[in-house]
């Protein structure tokens, strides 16, 4: 776990008594990853301040470096333009094998402490400001926000069947705090098309695009143009290297994960293997209900880019397309293979 190689006894030391703006602690960051020996990173940010060196920068400084490959004289560069994206009509027109395409960015309110930290009271003036904004939104944007405190559980449960809504069921999320107060504060925010919407208070913030089929630019431009709609009007915490910040320092940069769920039952008979193979080109392969989850029927995965930082958000999805045409290819010839066999 990355806590507690970079936490040395000595470093816990200089740590201890240090507290945010925001009343964060060494206690509270390291808590979800003591509490979870299986933990890969194991610390939390409570607000933007726990990431600078009057704070806890010298915690989460080694631990960026190593799990973002990401040098102290690095700048992490933003790219948000989908005209910059190369060759990527739909990637699978036929229909083949991409089921649903979805890119999110993770985001926080700027000047409130992040979810793992935030009060009850200030939760609740986040949701009101980042309401208002969503409420403003125009065009295709234009939607409804659903407060999951007023929710009635079928809905829930349905939203969260068809991957509109999230869960409250991650053990290392909720040791780190983040599910105080629940579902206080918290809601989903859906445009009329259903093809945009945000999360709101979840780990971060979530802005995502979302539509059935591979057409990668369509979705891009979409989530491109909803984030930078509502940047207008609530600002987000940034850190001048690391670009954005999040609660779990894997998101910090672009807080994106481009992902497509993706059928490719010949590929996959190997999971670790397939899972294997995916990190060889910088993906990921997830489950078919989000992290943590088991492969859908059939071979089913949520595959996406495994780097948030130090690449731009267009060379992260540009190399998502590359490596899922690879994929496409690849169990071509294997769906080939095992037929003539
Ligand atoms: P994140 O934390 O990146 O938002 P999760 O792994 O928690 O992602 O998944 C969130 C939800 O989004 C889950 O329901 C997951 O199945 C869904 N999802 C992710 N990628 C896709 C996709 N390409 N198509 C449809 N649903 C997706
Ligand atoms: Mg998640």
């Amino acid at each position: 776990m990355l806590l507690t190689k970079y936490l040395t006894p000595e470093l816990r030391k200089e740590l201890e008594g240090i507290v945010t703006p925001n009343g964060v602690t060494i206690e509270l960051i390291e808590r979800s990853g003591m509490m979870n020996p299986d933990a890969k990173i194991g610390l939390y940010a409570g607000d933007a301040e726990s990431y600078q060196p009057d704070y806890f920068g010298r915690l989460f400084d080694p631990v960026i470096a190593e799990y973002h490959g990401f040098g102290p004289d690095d700048k992490h560069v933003s790219d948000l333009d989908p005209t910059h994206l190369k060759d990527v009509g739909n990637l699978d027109p036929a229909g083949e094998m991409i089921i649903s395409t979805r890119i999110r960015v993770a985001r926080n309110s700027a000047g409130f402490a992040f979810t793992p930290a935030i009060s009850k009271e200030d939760r609740l003036v986040v949701e009101k400001n980042l309401v208002d904004a969503l409420n403003s939104l125009t065009g295709d944007l234009k939607g409804t926000y659903h407060s999951l405190e007023s929710m009635d559980e079928e809905t829930r449960k349905r939203l969260v069947e068809e991957h509109f809504l999230f869960r409250d069921d991650d053990k290392h999320v909720e040791d780190a705090g983040i599910y105080r107060d629940w579902p206080s504060g918290r809601g989903v925010f859906l445009s009329e098309d259903r093809k945009f919407g945000v999360w709101v208070s979840e780990e971060d913030h979530r802005i995502f695009s979302l539509e059935q089929g591979a057409d990668v630019y369509s979705v891009f431009d979409r989530l491109s143009r909803g984030a930078l709609a509502l940047e207008e009007q609530v600002p987000f915490a940034r850190h001048d290297r690391y670009g954005v910040l999040t609660s779990c320092p894997t998101n910090v940069g672009t807080g994106m994960r481009a992902s497509v769920m993706i059928k490719v039952p010949n590929i996959s008979k190997d999971e670790k293997a397939f899972k294997e193979l995916c990190l060889s080109m910088g993906l990921q392969a997830r489950g078919m209900h989000g992290e943590h989850s088991e492969s859908g029927e059939g071979g089913i995965y949520d595959v996406s880019n495994k780097q948030r930082l130090g690449k731009s958000e267009v060379e992260l999805i540009q190399g998502l397309v590359d490596g899922v045409k690879k994929l496409m290819e690849m169990e071509r010839n294997a769906s080939t293979m095992a037929a003539s066999a």
